[in-house]
């Protein structure tokens, strides 16, 4: 199916349920109201000369108009590219050109951003864009009525015209180890993969999915509206861009019965003074993912709001994005302590970095994926493409896992993460879920940085509970002593309020590294 055509089917399902709830504006759309605006919008794409394959920018943050925008292009076969609401003006200008984009919607500003100006900044260099839309703007009133109805044969004909393997977007990974890269993803990959992690937690029309995540990135798109759209669920927008007690207003206010979230997202929205004067009674479910899920997280999130089928999941922009997902039944030890099990239709092994031979299950390696939902390669970068994907169609995921007897995987870190010390190779994660145990520790990431004895020395950058009150070097060595081997303990602890994160809500170590390394 294409993604037009799978709305049609909703639409025609559920034409009275509601899919759209934008809670700042108040504004909400039934499954029919929803076809009618997407339409209306890919009419009006239509009368601006949008071609099959023409690349869309987006650039903003979430809004009704963004999820209009998503099925609109998909339903014209042109490919939307999601760009980064945090990017200036250079990097949207790389963007720009990097994808030849000719049309770019974009919110008009956002808290310090002024995304009107910094458009206006670049547009001389980037010569292929022809226009700008902005969402609240009379402009974007203007825009949609180019959507005329003589349009509408047009739209039929274009549909009947697309494949499922067309490109649909082009999708930048969260940049957490480097530069973002552009995955080029088809109506098949991204379709399929929100229609499985919608089943995995059994949604239904009578689901409505809070979603705090970024809609530029996959698990707020994919996860979030395809996985809503595809089992008539409705998609609720709780605020612009990530507030934790906006987001637990609206899981009360609009009943959400599945809540999604990064890690510390999750941990913001349990640290918030007034958090049990939330009622959150009517969540059931809900996703966990994008970075490695601490087991105390998962475990307060179960307990405490009422999420008891909560769900993991782990992937990568690159592969649509889920590759493993816990399931419904699973108890909370294989919730909590590991990624799930391989999707539907999708393969997984483990190799050695090394040979590229398969390891045994239970030995770390390289976490490898091939089928449905490898993307078609990175956007007009053969070279990297060939890095990642192998001639056997094996996606190489940079993760190092653990596949158990029992076929549940555990992440075990980044292998760009893993830190070599005198010898030995040390994971940050079990030494963050370690240290999470701490009573003066809120938060902790670990890292390495050069040392001219061991090669590479293990420091622990912690945000304390209490920042009157930090922990101190011997407070964390103490702590490890005699449970930890020696190797493994932290000889470095530095204090920090907040950690440099991404938008999708990861940490950038590669930050940290460069911010201690030298020191
Ligand atoms: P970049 O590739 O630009 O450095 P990125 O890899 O963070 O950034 P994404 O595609 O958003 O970009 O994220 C995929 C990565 O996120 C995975 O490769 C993995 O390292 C991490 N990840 C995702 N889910 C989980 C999870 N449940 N547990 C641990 N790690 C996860
Ligand atoms: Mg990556």
């Amino acid at each position: 199916d294409t993604i037009g055509a799978n709305l049609d089917r909703a639409v025609a399902a559920w034409p009275d349920r509601e899919a759209l709830v934008d809670v700042p504006t108040g504004r909400r759309w039934t499954y029919a109201a929803f076809g009618a605006d997407v339409d209306r919008l890919a009419c009006a794409l239509l009368g601006s000369g949008v071609a099959k394959g023409d690349r869309v920018g987006i650039w903003a943050v979430n809004c009704a108009e963004w999820v209009l925008v998503q099925y609109a292009t998909a339903r014209i076969g042109a490919v939307m590219v999601n760009i980064n609401p945090a990017y200036r003006a250079h990097e949207l200008a790389y963007v720009l050109k990097q994808a030849g984009i000719s049309l770019l919607f974009a919110s008009l500003a956002h808290k310090t951003s002024d995304y009107r100006s910094m458009v206006d900044e670049v547009r001389g260099d980037c010569p292929r864009l022809r226009e700008t839309v902005y969402f609240g703007d009379p402009g974007w009133d203007e825009f949609l009525r180019r959507g005329t109805p003589d349009l509408a044969e047009d739209l039929r004909v274009r549909a009947s015209e697309l494949s499922c393997d067309d490109p649909v977007n082009i999708q930048y990974t969260s940049g957490t180890t480097g530069f973002p890269k552009g995955a080029t993803l088809s109506h098949h990959n991204i379709l399929n993969n929100g229609y499985f992690v919608g089943e995995m937690i059994a949604y239904s029309e009578q689901d409505r999915v809070c979603i705090p995540v970024p809609f530029y990135h996959c698990f707020g798109m994919v996860m979030g509206n395809l996985a809503a759209t595809s089992h008539g669920a409705c998609m609720v927008i709780p605020a612009a861009s990530f507030d934790p007690a906006a987001t637990l207003r609206a899981v009360q206010e609009e009943r959400c019965t599945s809540l999604y979230g990064v890690p510390t997202m999750f941990i913001a929205e349990l640290g918030l003074p007034d958090f049990a004067t939330y009622d959150l009674s009517s969540l059931r479910t809900g996703i966990m993912a994008g970075s490695p899920c601490p087991v105390e997280v998962m475990k307060r999130v179960v307990a405490e709001m009422n999420m008891a089928e909560v769900s993991i999941c782990y992937g990568m922009t690159e592969t649509s994005p889920v590759s493993t997902q816990t399931r419904r039944d699973d108890d909370l030890e294989r919730r909590t302590g590991t990624v799930g099990r391989v999707m539907p239709h999708v393969e997984v092994k483990v190799v050695d970095p090394a040979t590229g031979l398969t390891v045994r299950r239970g030995t770390a390696g390289e976490l490898c994926t091939r089928g449905y939902s490898v993307m078609l390669g990175y956007w007009d970068e053969p070279g990297k493409t060939a890095e990642a994907i192998d001639a056997g169609r094996w996606m190489h995921t940079g993760d190092l896992a653990v596949m158990r007897d029992d076929g549940y995987v555990q992440i075990v870190g980044r292998i760009k993460d893993m830190i070599i010390r005198g010898g030995e190779n040390v994971y940050p994660r079990e030494i963050e879920e370690f240290l999470y145990g701490h009573a003066k520790i809120a938060d902790v990431q670990v890292v390495g940085v050069p040392d001219e004895r061991y090669g590479e020395e293990i420091l622990a950058c912690v945000i304390p509970r209490d920042p009157a009150d930090p922990p101190t070097l011997e407070d964390v060595t103490a702590f490890c002593r005699d449970r930890l081997a020696h190797y493994k303990v932290p000889r470095r602890v530095e204090i920090l309020t907040e950690f440099p994160m991404t938008v999708s809500g990861k940490v950038r170590k590669v930050e940290l590294r460069q911010r201690y390394g030298s020191a």
